[in-house]
C-alpha cells in the first residue's frame, strides 16, 4: 500500500469517526465505520485486510478528544460534514414543510392505481402523507383509483400488496375504499350535473371532436336538449353503447386558453370487463379526473399532493367544483423522484413484464426497484420513510440516493445485528496448532451479549484475494496469528500488537468442515459463500452483519444451503 492511499484511508476514517461520535454523542467504533467506508470507496476494498489495523489507532485518537475538539477537527477536515450534522439537528423534528392553510382536521388520501404492486417511487406518497398524518394527527384514506379496466388494468393481487406496503412503511389508513365499488355514487353526481347544465352526451369520434376543440368550436351535441342527454347517459349506464360510441362531457369553456380544459370527458364506454367480479358488469366508466374529484369532496379531503405534471387536473376539476359550489382542497404539486441505482426502470409496466418473462423472480427480487424487494432485503420501512421525507415536497425533480436509505437503516439495525463471518468463494487452507474454538464477540459494541463459538477444525476457508504470500503472517479475525507456509496456516505466538502496528493483514475466515453454504441474493445478482455454523440458528427475518460485507436478512434454511438477502454495506 502506498503512502497516499494510507493517508486517504486515515483521513476518511477520522472524518467518519468524528461525524459518528458527534452525531451519536458516543465513542466511534471501528466496525461501524469500516462497512460504510468500504461501501463508499471501492478502491479500499482490495486492502480490506489492512484497513482495521490502520484505522484503529486513528479512531482511538478521535475518541480521546473532547466534543469541542472533535467539532474543530471535523470543521478543518470536512466542513460540509459538520454543516450536515448541524442541519440534521435542526430538521430532525420536522422533516416536511408545513401544509398550507390548515384550519381544521387534516384529511389526506393515497390514491394508488392497483395496476401493479408498488415500485420504489410509489413509496414517496405514503411516506409523506403518513408523516403528515402523524404531524397533524390527521386522517388518511387509501382509495384505489381502479376505474380503468383496460389500459391501466387492475392487478387483483396488487390491492393487498399495496396495503401491506403501507403497513411495512409503518402507517395504517383510517379507511380503505375501491373506486370500482362506488360507480353508483359517480353516476348520481353525473345526473345532478346534467340537471345543472354542466354535462352533455357526445357521440363525436375522438379525432373530429379534437379538431373542433382545438379550434375553440363547439361540437353539434353541445347544445342538445337536457332530456336527450339524460336518456343517452342512462343508456350509457345500461351498457347500450360500445367503446368509442358515446361519452359524457363536462361543459367548461370551449374557448379556454388551455385546450386541455375544454369540455373534457367525464365518462366513457369500455368493453373490457373489470377484473373484479363485483365490478365486472359495468361498461360506463368515469375518467380519473371526474372520479377523484367527486371522491375528494365526498371524503372531505383537505390537502392533496400530486405530481407537477398533473396541474391540469385541479383546473379541470375546478369546473366540477364550481357547478356544485364546493371548495377545492389545497394542492401541493411536487416534482418526480428518480432513483438510479438499479438496472431495472422505475416503471410498473416494465417490472410487470420482467416478472412475467421470468427475468425477475417476482416483485421482491432484490434486483427489482420495488417496496417488496427492500422489505425482503431486511430494510426497515422507517428507513425508507426517513429518506423519502428528507426529499421534501418541492416542485423540482429529486434524486433519491439508495445510500441515504442505507444510512438510515444502518442506524436502525446496527445495534441489534449480530456479527458473523462470511467467506465468498472460499479457498480451503489447512491450519495447524490453532485453538479448537474461536470466540469472537457477537457484537463489538456490546460485549455483554457474549461471544460466538466457532469450531476451527483442521482447515479454514478464506477468500482467494485474502490468501497471503508464502511465509507471510496474517491475523485470522477472532482467532489469532498464523503464518502461511505455502500449504497451511501455522499458528504463531504473536500478540495483537502486530495488527495494531499495521504489520499484518486481518483476514476473515470460516471453518472448512462445519460452515454453512449460503446463497447471498444481492441487487447485482446472487453470490455464493459460506457462513460460520451459527448461521442456521437465526430464524428467517433475522438481520445479521456479515463482517466486511454488510447487513443481510436471513431468508430461510434449506437442507444444505441457507439463503440470505443482502441489505447494504
Ligand atoms: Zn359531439
Amino acid at each position: 500500500m502506498d503512502d497516499d492511499l494510507r493517508e486517504r484511508i486515515e483521513r476518511e476514517a477520522e472524518t467518519a469517526a468524528l461525524f459518528n461520535a458527534l452525531k451519536h454523542d458516543s465513542d466511534a467504533q471501528v466496525d461501524a465505520i469500516l462497512g460504510p467506508m468500504m461501501g463508499e470507496n471501492p478502491d479500499f476494498r482490495p486492502h480490506g485486510g489492512d484497513i482495521p489495523g490502520i484505522i484503529a489507532p486513528v479512531i482511538d485518537e478521535v475518541n480521546e478528544r473532547s466534543t469541542s475538539e472533535k467539532r474543530d477537527r471535523l470543521e478543518s477536515l470536512a466542513p460540509d460534514r459538520l454543516a450536515e450534522l448541524d442541519a440534521a439537528d435542526e430538521t430532525d423534528d420536522r422533516p416536511l414543510p408545513e401544509l398550507p392553510n390548515v384550519d381544521s382536521e387534516v384529511r389526506m388520501r393515497l390514491a394508488p392505481n392497483p395496476n401493479g404492486p408498488w415500485h420504489l417511487g410509489s413509496a414517496r406518497m405514503p411516506a409523506v402523507i403518513g408523516t403528515y398524518k402523524e404531524i397533524y394527527d390527521g386522517w388518511m384514506l387509501c382509495r384505489f383509483d381502479d376505474t380503468d379496466p383496460e389500459t391501466k388494468r387492475p392487478d387483483l393481487g396488487a390491492y393487498d400488496e399495496i396495503l401491506s406496503a403501507i403497513e411495512y412503511l409503518g402507517f395504517e389508513p383510517d379507511e380503505v375504499v375501491k373506486a370500482s365499488d362506488r360507480l353508483g355514487t359517480y353516476y348520481d353526481y353525473a345526473r345532478q350535473l346534467v340537471e345543472l347544465g354542466g354535462a352533455y352526451t357526445c357521440s363525436c369520434d375522438a379525432a373530429s371532436f379534437s379538431e373542433l376543440k382545438n379550434d375553440g368550436e363547439p361540437c353539434p351535441h353541445r347544445d342538445k336538449d337536457p332530456e336527450t342527454t339524460r336518456t343517452e347517459f342512462e343508456a350509457m349506464i345500461e351498457g347500450e353503447y360500445s367503446s368509442g360510441e358515446m361519452v359524457l362531457r363536462i361543459r367548461t369553456d370551449i374557448e379556454h386558453k388551455n385546450p386541455a380544459l375544454r369540455d373534457w370527458v367525464a365518462f366513457r364506454m369500455i368493453d373490457t370487463p373489470h377484473p373484479r367480479e363485483a365490478a365486472a358488469a359495468y361498461r360506463c366508466w368515469p375518467m380519473l379526473d371526474f372520479q377523484s374529484g367527486i371522491d375528494d369532496h365526498e371524503f372531505g379531503i383537505t390537502h392533496i399532493i400530486r405530481g407537477i405534471d398533473l396541474q391540469d387536473s385541479a383546473k379541470r376539476q375546478g369546473f366540477l367544483y364550481d357547478y356544485f359550489g364546493w371548495a377545492y382542497p389545497e394542492v401541493v404539486h411536487w416534482g418526480h423522484v428518480q432513483i438510479d441505482a438499479y438496472d431495472v426502470a422505475l416503471s410498473t409496466s416494465t417490472i410487470k413484464e420482467l416478472v412475467a418473462e421470468g427475468e425477475l423472480d417476482g416483485w421482491d427480487d432484490p434486483r427489482a426497484p420495488t417496496v417488496a424487494s427492500l422489505e425482503r432485503r431486511g430494510i426497515r420501512g422507517e428507513a425508507v420513510v426517513n429518506a423519502m421525507t428528507e426529499l421534501g415536497t418541492s416542485t423540482s425533480n429529486v434524486d433519491l440516493a439508495m445510500s441515504s436509505i442505507y444510512a438510515e437503516n444502518r442506524e436502525l439495525v446496527d445495534d441489534g445485528a449480530d456479527r458473523l463471518f462470511f467467506v465468498r468463494d472460499g479457498t480451503e487452507v489447512p491450519i495447524d496448532g490453532a485453538p479448537d474454538v474461536a470466540e469472537p464477540p457477537l457484537h463489538p459494541d456490546h460485549e455483554d451479549r457474549g461471544n460466538r463459538r466457532i469450531p476451527v477444525g483442521d482447515a479454514v476457508l478464506v477468500e482467494p484475494d485474502d490468501l497471503p504470500d508464502v511465509d507471510t503472517r496474517v491475523w485470522l479475525k477472532g482467532l489469532g496469528p498464523v503464518r502461511y507456509d505455502g500449504e497451511a496456516f501455522v499458528f504463531t505466538d504473536d500478540d495483537i500488537g502486530i495488527v495494531r502496528n499495521g504489520d499484518v493483514d486481518v483476514v476473515h475466515w470460516v471453518p472448512a468442515a462445519e460452515s454453512v453454504p449460503v446463497r447471498l441474493r444481492t441487487m447485482d445478482g446472487d453470490e455464493s459463500g459460506h457462513a460460520e455454523p451459527r448461521l442456521v440458528e437465526y430464524d428467517p427475518d433475522s438481520i445479521v452483519q456479515f463482517v466486511r460485507i454488510g447487513f443481510a436478512r436471513i431468508d430461510g434454511h434449506g437442507d444444505d444451503t441457507s439463503v440470505a438477502y443482502f441489505a447494504h454495506p
